[in-house]
């Protein structure tokens, strides 16, 4: 397998931007996957390694787009009616192979192909049929109704480039141009566990002190939205060789090991100790709220990522680090994510200096315009709060006071995790 450098993820704890850490880490990460030939039927979610080029046209040939008449516009009278005479039907998937003549037209179904003589279809609604003849109104449009060969897709055409992630809809288009097979990356097998003797798992009995583990059911699901192939190492308990040994074992089976909790300087952090004992870590101090430092490193050649304890740190770090550093590494280009500009229907200050991201629910009022509302407790510990919102608003850097019905770029859960 083609590995990480050592020193990929190299970072002093000096302060930077959101948007230079995702440079950062955009140049220095590549593709790790090699590549396999798969059957379209497996495709979805995964992430194209070569361009398909068309080696057809589609439609293959021109077509009729309705149920009617197909005829040669030629043999309309200018100014008044005109009567052709039925010679022939044609149905969807028929060869027909004659032609038809000065003075006939065709009976055709929709999908069927437009018989040589014919140019222009008449709807069957728009004409009236006379025995076995078609009357026609003068002032038809040549040419109408045929779907023109290769119209949708001309022979040659790139149709879906090289690190596109496959959704259905792209799997339709591959089909259309008859493609049975296509080559993609192997897909990213992303290790997670996660740490601390507070944790329990849902289910099971728990001590008075304790919670259950909520991180790792949501991050394993967001690993199967974005269509990784996850395996799930539990909870780890607060002990060095226990952790240690778990880290060993992941490496030998992922391609990248993901954790939440036990990274901060606490005497009980153990997963800090054990990656920087065995590989390298580095803390990126990366200026956004809510947050926290993320832990970049590799540990038995394999790269780690340390995510806060903190369940909304979680998802807004996934999100903005975690996603691009993922598609990198399974060769998905990196996506935009799409912004759109809402209006809040509230205030609020902030600090100059970090980026900041609030939870935010959409309402649409009568007008159709949309506002977004805060969610009323804004702590990082507060899960329901990404759950009953729809997205995040960006609060840019140098901003300290938002005004209510000021204009701010949205970004939708739904937008990023697909
Ligand atoms: P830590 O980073 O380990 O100090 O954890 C920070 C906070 O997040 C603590 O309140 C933890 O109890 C909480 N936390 C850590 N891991 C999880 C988890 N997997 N599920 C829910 N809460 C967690
Ligand atoms: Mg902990």
């Amino acid at each position: 397998m083609i590995q990480l450098s050592n020193d990929c993820f190299k970072h002093s704890k000096k302060r930077i931007s959101l948007e230079k850490a995702v440079s950062i880490l955009e140049k220095r990460i590549k593709c790790i996957k090699k590549t396999e030939k798969i059957k379209l039927d497996q495709a979805l979610g995964r992430i194209l390694s070569k361009n398909i080029i068309s080696k057809r046209s589609v439609p293959p040939f021109d077509n009729s787009a309705v149920d009617g008449y197909a005829f040669k516009h030629s043999d309309l009278n200018k100014n008044k009616e005109t009567n052709l005479k039925i010679t022939a039907r044609i149905t969807a998937g028929q060869n027909f192979n004659k032609k038809i003549k000065k003075g006939e037209i065709a009976r055709i179904f929709t999908g069927a192909e437009v018989p040589k003589g014919a140019n222009t279809v008449i709807m069957q609604e728009d004409c009236n049929v006379n025995n076995d003849e078609v009357v026609l109104k003068a002032g038809i449009f040549k040419g109408a109704n045929i779907r023109k060969k290769g119209e949708d897709i001309k022979y040659g055409k790139k149709i879906i480039s090289r690190g596109s992630k496959l959704r259905a809809q792209d799997i339709g288009l591959i089909a259309s141009i008859g493609l049975k097979k296509i080559d993609v990356f192997e897909k990213l097998a992303v290790g997670i566990f996660t740490t601390g003797n507070e944790l329990y798992e849902p289910g099971k009995k728990i001590n008075k002190s304790g919670i259950y583990d909520s991180n790792r059911y949501c991050l394993k699901n967001i690993l199967k939205t974005i269509y990784c192939s996850v395996i799930d190492y539990g909870i780890i308990k607060d002990n060095e060789l226990l952790i240690k040994k778990n880290l060993k074992q992941i490496a030998k089976e992922c391609d990248l090991i993901l954790t939440t909790g036990g990274m901060s300087v606490g005497d009980e952090d153990y997963v800090k100790k054990v990656v920087e004992k065995n590989g390298s870590l580095n803390f990126w101090n990366i200026a956004i709220k809510p947050g926290r430092p993320v832990a970049l490193g590799n540990i038995f050649k394999k790269p780690f990522i340390g995510l806060p304890g903190n369940p909304v740190s979680v998802m807004i770090t996934f999100i903005k680090i975690v996603l691009p550093t993922i598609n990198k590494l399974s060769g998905h280009f990196l996506p935009i994510q799409n912004k759109f500009l809402v209006r809040t229907d509230f205030s609020f200050r902030k600090k100059k200096g970090r980026k900041e991201f609030l939870r935010v629910k959409i309402k649409t009022n009568a007008n159709g315009e949309i506002k977004v509302t805060n969610y009323h407790n804004t702590g990082s510990g507060v899960f329901s709060s990404i759950v009953e919102t729809d997205g995040l608003i960006e609060l840019p850097e140098n901003l300290t006071y938002l005004k209510k019905g000021t204009k701010i770029k949205f970004l939708s859960f739904s937008e990023v995790l697909i």
